[in-house]
């Protein structure tokens, strides 16, 4: 059977060492040569993976990829590092294919005092729309793939569709400004600094975990951080915590690491 695009599904820290062993599993040869023989029109992957699973993938094929299919949305701009993702797909001048422009549906509908900001600045903007109007801001954004589930939200999509309406400087200010309101309820402000890294008899990788933690409690759950946690080796994953608290007394942000450790624990 052709098929018009054909992909890598879901990179990340659980597959990337099976995709990029080409002598092992030789699905990289399969795919290229399905390519050359005319069977799949356009290669490319989508990545649920943290940077340096993308670094190591884009590394390897990068050459090859003709689109990426990223989680991407204004929440995860910052929440799973998009902006850094989009920066390096573009040095590669990969296109960028878009999965969860709403969030699962979280971005559908926001807060009364956000509402309000968005519709003081586009009276005429719905909510849902502002979300896709932050990725037609972006230039390699080249499609973007949103879940429908009745009519109405088809009709709503085509009528946002019908112009490109990019944000300006202020609208994207705004918007990410509410992004940071709301993930701060519910998830811990980690800045990714490293200063505790070398302090934890453990090695664990704190700031990796806390991020997971974060997409785990702002998702109120999901595959993603079980995923990523599933590829670390068992005395690297929060529950090799051993509540010493060294970590703590030099972190900046002052936040409880052996409590949010045994908080994911928990979780999990
Ligand atoms: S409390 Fe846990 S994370 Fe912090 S230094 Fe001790 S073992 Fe490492
Ligand atoms: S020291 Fe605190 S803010 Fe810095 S990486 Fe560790 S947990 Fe995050």
């Amino acid at each position: 059977m052709k098929t018009e695009e054909d992909l890598f599904h879901n990179v990340c820290e659980m597959n990337v060492d099976a995709y990029l062993d080409d002598e092992r599993y030789g699905i990289y040869t399969y795919l290229t040569e399905q390519k050359k023989n005319g069977r799949i029109r356009h290669l490319g992957f989508s990545c649920h993976g943290a940077m340096p699973v993308l670094k190591r993938f884009l590394d390897a094929y990068g050459k090859d990829m003709e689109f990426c299919q990223l989680q991407l949305n204004y929440l995860d701009w910052t929440f799973q590092g998009g902006r850094e993702k989009v920066a390096l797909l573009d040095e590669k001048h990969i296109p960028v294919w878009v999965m969860e422009p709403l969030r699962g549906g979280k971005l559908a509908r926001l807060a009364p005092e956000h509402e309000r900001l968005l519709k003081a600045l586009r009276p005429d903007e719905e909510i849902p729309a502002w979300a896709f109007r932050f990725l037609q801001s972006i230039k390699s954004v080249k499609m973007i793939l949103s879940g429908m589930s009745d009519m109405e939200q088809l009709e709503k999509n085509l009528r946002t569709f019908a112009d490109e309406r990019p944000l300006n400087g202020r609208e994207t200010e705004t918007l990410l400004g509410i992004a940071d309101q709301m993930l701060s309820a519910g998830t811990v402000p980690c800045t990714a600094c490293h200063y505790c890294v070398s302090h934890c008899p453990q090695g664990l990788d704190i700031p990796r975990l806390i991020a997971l933690y974060n997409e785990h409690a702002y998702t109120g759950g999901g595959f993603i951080a079980p995923m990523a946690l599933g590829a670390l080796p068992e005395d690297k994953r929060p529950q090799a915590c051993l509540q010493c608290r060294s970590c703590e007394q030099v972190c900046p942000q002052q936040i409880k690491i052996s409590e949010v450790l045994a908080d994911f624990s928990a979780k999990l």
